[in-house]
């Protein structure tokens, strides 16, 4: 029992050092996805407005084209007219002119619009240009700041991870279970006795629990925070 009680103390151990690593690199490498997150999201939008513009563009030359084209057909319709010969003819002619008329007059006001918009798309895209190369920069701050980190901190991590899967092979699944509820609730699971009270909770432990505890052979719960007692012993004993 001796020794799974001070696997379970040495596993509070490297998790302690794992958990302190992590916390160092604290929530830049969230930070750094975020922002490769909006990097790509502004980028995309830029790609948007051009397309847009794009559009925007051949509509706007369709029309301009077909304009011209109803603008000669007018002055053809204009020429036969001097040359049909009765009221109906001239009549069809003029309502062609009409609708030709009324076509252009259309397509006017719709490449106005298209030229309102196309202005909006490039405020728009100059303000998507503006934050993407601000967010360029920054990256470039975090993810260097991240690197210097991750350099720092990965060897270290490393072998206390290649230490802790060594020892989760020693200890039993059903104390891991107990062991990890307990960490997940109170951050550290395992509390060594120190002058005679939990190291927890600082609650004193009862006499006759510290002589059971010292018999290592079997788990006992502090009984005010729940945390798995160890004897001072062990926890003199044991180190990464
Ligand atoms: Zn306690």
């Amino acid at each position: 029992m001796k020794s799974t009680l001070q696997s379970l103390y040495l596993l509070q151990l490297l998790d302690t050092e794992l958990d302190e690593l992590r916390e160092l690199r604290g929530d830049l490498p969230e930070t750094v996805n975020t922002m490769e997150e909006e990097l790509k999201m502004v980028e995309q939008r830029i790609e948007e407005c051009d397309e847009a513009l794009k559009k925007g563009a051949v509509e706007r030359s369709q029309m301009e084209k077909e304009s011209l084209e109803l603008i000669a057909k007018i002055d053809k319709y204009k020429g036969q007219q001097l040359e049909v010969t009765n009221n109906k003819e001239y009549d069809a002619l003029t309502r062609e002119m009409e609708t030709a008329e009324s076509t252009i007059a259309s397509h006017e006001a719709q490449i106005e619009q298209t030229v309102e918009r196309a202005e909006e798309l490039k405020t728009s895209k100059t303000e998507f240009e503006a934050r993407h190369e601000e967010l360029v920069k920054e990256l470039e701050v975090k993810r260097e700041e991240l690197k210097e980190i991750l350099a720092a901190t990965n060897e270290e991590e490393k072998t206390y991870e290649t230490q802790r899967e060594e020892l989760l092979k020693d200890i039993l699944e059903r104390d891991l279970v107990l062991y990890g509820r307990i960490r997940e609730a109170k951050g550290k699971a395992v509390a060594p006795i120190r002058r005679e009270s939990c190291s927890g909770c600082y609650n004193i432990v009862p006499p006759q629990m510290i002589l059971e505890v010292k018999k290592n052979d079997r788990l006992f719960i502090c009984e005010h925070c729940g945390r798995i007692l160890v004897s001072e012993e062990i926890a003199q004993d044991t180190s990464i």
